[in-house]
């Protein structure tokens, strides 16, 4: 029985996972190595749950109660001593991921599941890091997390059936769709959207028709809410970058090696929304 929740890492998941979890009643504590990103998360929350406020979606009730769901700790090893579920969301970095998991090998309870919303790195192999691969799982959730209703359940090489059901029956609690996939690299979601960015990209670099042309094109035609020229903007052209080179090195097939003019935007700094200009410019 899942009970009380920690988020470690306060950032752009971090924050919308502690939202989602706080609005269904669970307790919640938000971890950081930043006191302000702790103190960022909590303000954002609050702007989210107003916006669904304004749209009638929760009431005043709802918005105090899950503020109060949340509390913020900088100390994950004491955070994480009472919880029944851990949600790893800190920075997509391997080493970063595997001294969060170490810590949490030490700390967390006897039954504690420990799922990562990683996008692309190996849950087999963030669950080598810990004594007890079998409680170790992927939940990807998708941003912005309190709209988006999709959850990857990705299924390291080692986790048990039961963690699973655990798994997809809190998904359901938080009312959104979660879908089971197997520990490959890209898993399904990245596996099949980065390939289509990086083929509008080699459109584009070969000339094939401009952005607007491209996003055009898959917006019109295919009923895509967001071109992919645009979506690639939204996601971080570097984020993109790192994810092509985990299907390509894991697959070793050259179908996935990134579009060359990807590699220069990302070498240039243009990153897309985040860094005000990628393909687009953003005021
Ligand atoms: P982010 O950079 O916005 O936030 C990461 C947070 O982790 C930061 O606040 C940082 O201070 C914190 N952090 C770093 N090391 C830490 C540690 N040792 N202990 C505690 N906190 C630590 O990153 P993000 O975009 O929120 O991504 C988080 C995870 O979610 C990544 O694995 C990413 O792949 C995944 N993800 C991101 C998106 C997206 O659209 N941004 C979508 C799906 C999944």
């Amino acid at each position: 029985m899942i009970n009380k929740v920690a988020v470690i890492g306060a950032g752009t998941m971090g924050n919308g996972i502690a939202h989602v979890f706080a609005l269904y009643k669970f307790q919640v504590v938000l971890v950081d190595i930043s006191d302000s990103q702790l103190e960022n998360a909590l303000n954002n929350i609050s702007r989210n749950l107003d916006r669904m406020l304004s749209k009638d979606r929760i009431s005043p009730d709802d918005k105090v109660q899950t503020l109060l769901n949340i509390t913020t700790s900088s100390d994950l090893s004491h955070a994480v001593q009472d919880v029944d579920l851990v949600i790893e969301a800190v920075s997509e970095q391997e080493n970063i991921k595997k001294k969060v998991f170490q810590q949490l090998g030490d700390h967390c309870s006897d039954d504690c599941i420990i799922a990562s919303n990683t996008s692309s790195i190996s849950i087999t192999k963030l669950s080598s890091y810990i004594s007890f691969p079998e409680r170790v799982i992927g939940m990807h959730f998708m941003n912005p997390v309190p709209v988006m209703k999709l959850i990857e359940v990705i299924e390291g090489h080692r986790t048990d059936a039961r963690v699973t059901k655990t798994i997809m029956d809190l998904g359901k609690k938080l009312q959104k769709q979660p879908v089971v996939v197997q520990d490959y690299p890209g898993f399904i979601s990245n596996r099949v959207l980065m390939p289509t960015i990086n083929e509008a990209i080699w459109a584009l670099h070969e000339g094939v028709g401009t952005k607007e042309a491209i996003d055009s094109i898959m917006k019109l035609g295919m009923a895509h809410p967001m071109g992919p020229i645009e979506l690639a903007d939204f996601i971080g052209l570097d984020v993109c970058l790192s994810i092509l080179n985990v299907l390509y090195t894991g697959f070793g097939n050259p179908k996935y090696a990134p579009c060359p003019l990807l590699v220069n935007m990302v070498n240039a700094g243009l990153l897309g929304k985040k860094s005000g200009e990628g393909f687009y410019r953003y005021t």
